[in-house]
């Protein structure tokens, strides 16, 4: 475990975790996997936590996952009117993103929830009835680098803690650009590199010695946990993030660092 804090630490083996198909290679954490592995061990993490997903994520992020959330919806400007606006929210898992989206907007406003777990859209759907949305949100079981939709056909995509969970990150971004209408906007939100000096040290021992004992004790699995913070040490940082975006065929990118680093929310359009 010791030793993977100190590579992790490492720019240049954190920039190796976008995996390269020559290698046929990526990392599950601090793990080099084969790139074909990585998806079925990501589901395994899902399906586990998938019950006990929501709660852990309050406790986990100290409720801070809402205002990351929030100011994603708050940049997705939904019309307020009834003008029909279409929200693809891929690797959406039990539908924050979208349930923010559709309350923000107006009666035109719907989303797609897109996820490759079952589990995690089960407890969607359930949360998308118990909240009056499940006219407006839909739930679709799909794998973000083949997305089962039409060219040009959203308003905007988002993807929220979920990209660097994908294996071939770079062919998501291509789909998420793909179904976008000219003009829609592709929001990533994502884990990033802590930029305030003692606030990296304290979030380290955070991630590192308490999120896997609260994973435990809160959904019985300290591993998924385990993996969870070191696939956010392996995601590379904005600067290269932000090149994979424009590589996959997206314009005006940029990022904005929240909350000392600690997230990021990457943007950019298709024209
Ligand atoms: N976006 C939600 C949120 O912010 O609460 C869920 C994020 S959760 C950390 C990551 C999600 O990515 C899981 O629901 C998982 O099933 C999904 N996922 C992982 N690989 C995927 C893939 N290849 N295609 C679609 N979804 C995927």
């Amino acid at each position: 475990m010791a030793a993977g804090i100190i590579a992790a630490s490492s720019e240049a083996e954190a920039g190796a975790g976008v995996e390269t198909e020559r290698a046929a290679e990526t990392h599950f954490g601090f793990r080099t996997v084969p790139l074909g592995e990585k998806q079925r061990m990501v589901d395994e993490v899902f399906h586990s936590v998938a019950r006990r997903y929501d709660v852990m994520n309050d406790l986990m992020s100290m409720g801070l996952h809402r205002v990351w959330k929030d100011l994603l919806v708050s940049r997705l400007r939904p019309p307020k009117s009834d003008r029909p606006f279409a929200l693809l929210d891929v690797a959406g898992g039990t539908g924050d993103v979208s349930f923010r989206t559709v309350e923000a907007g107006g009666a035109g406003t719907r989303a797609t929830v897109a996820d490759i777990n079952g589990g995690m859209l089960g407890v969607g759907r359930e949360r998308a009835a118990s909240l009056g949305l499940a006219e407006r949100v839909e739930f679709v079981e799909a794998n973000a680098e083949s997305l089962p939709f039409a060219d040009r056909s959203f308003d905007a995509t988002t993807i929220a803690f979920g990209i660097r969970n994908v294996p071939r990150m770079d062919k998501a971004l291509s789909e998420m650009r793909r179904v976008l209408k000219p003009g829609g906007k592709c929001f990533v939100l994502e884990f990033s590199r802590v930029d305030v000096p003692m606030l990296d040290a304290i979030y380290d021992t955070y991630s590192f010695k308490l999120i896997p004992g609260m994973g435990k004790m809160v959904t019985g699995d300290a591993e998924s946990y385990q993996y969870l913070v070191e696939s956010i040490r392996r995601f590379p940082a904005p600067e290269l993030f932000a090149q994979m975006m424009r590589e996959a065929g997206l314009k005006r990118v940029g990022f904005t660092p929240l909350t000392g680093g600690i997230v990021c929310l990457h943007a950019g359009v298709r024209i």
